[in-house]
């Protein structure tokens, strides 16, 4: 499958990407988790990236264009590919439609997945993250805690809040989605792509998009 996973800071679409990876070894691409990666291994684009993160900001385009520009070409894409933070802004998924028409290749679905603002707001401010730029696990520390608390189950590393999960920060990711990329709703519905679906369960979208790809 060939999905966009749309939906706020906090809606699940890592989760749910996870759990969409089992399904026909479609391969997960968070732009998120691969910026994470970046910042704690002091590369350029990690240095770049950093001050923007931080804030709660979104990074420039150019950057994430070119991290996706090479990441869709690398070989396990060819099973199809979950963008799990990606797009965010109309640029990006203007500049998306054309690099993916350059490659050939056709999405299913842009999947919104809508979550009331006081479960996003519990959530975020509850949320815990392996600090393993390898492993990127989440936790959270009232419905899933780690079975020790402040360490990884998956590889052992501490289990930290993440430097833009502070409540200010928070508030300031909601406010640059609301801005920035709930207008890529709209973007896609006039192609016909978008498929919205209640996220307060994962499980339950995992279901309803199953039953909607045919799988
Ligand atoms: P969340 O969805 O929980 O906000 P992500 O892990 O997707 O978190 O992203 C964390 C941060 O990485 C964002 O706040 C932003 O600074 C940066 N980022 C991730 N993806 C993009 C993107 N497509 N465009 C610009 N910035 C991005
Ligand atoms: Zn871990």
């Amino acid at each position: 499958m060939k999905l966009i996973l749309l939906g706020a800071p906090g809606a699940g679409k890592g989760t749910v990407a996870k759990m969409l990876t089992a399904i026909d070894g479609s391969v997960q691409i968070s732009t998120g988790d691969i910026l994470r990666g970046a910042v704690q291994a002091g590369t350029e684009l990690g240095r770049e990236a950093e001050t923007y993160m931080k804030r709660g900001d979104l990074v420039p385009d150019s950057l994430i264009m070119g991290i996706m520009e090479n990441r869709l070409q690398e070989p396990d894409c060819a099973k199809g590919f979950l963008l799990d933070g990606f797009p965010r802004t109309i640029p990006q998924a203007e500049a998306l439609g054309e690099l993916l028409e350059r490659l050939n290749i056709t999405l299913d679905m842009a999947v919104n997945i809508d979550v009331p603002r006081e479960v996003i707001l519990d959530r975020l401010c509850t949320r815990r993250t392996c600090e393993n730029p390898e492993c990127q696990a989440i936790y959270n520390v009232k419905s899933s805690p780690p079975q020790q608390e402040g360490i990884c189950d998956k590889c052992g590393s501490a289990v930290i809040q993440r430097d833009d999960e502070t409540e200010e920060a928070i508030l300031h990711r909601l406010e640059t989605y609301n801005e920035k990329t709930a207008p890529l709703i709209g973007f896609y519905e006039k192609k016909g792509l978008v498929k919205t679906v209640s996220g307060t369960s994962s499980d339950a979208v995992v279901g309803e998009l199953k039953a909607a790809l045919g799988l």
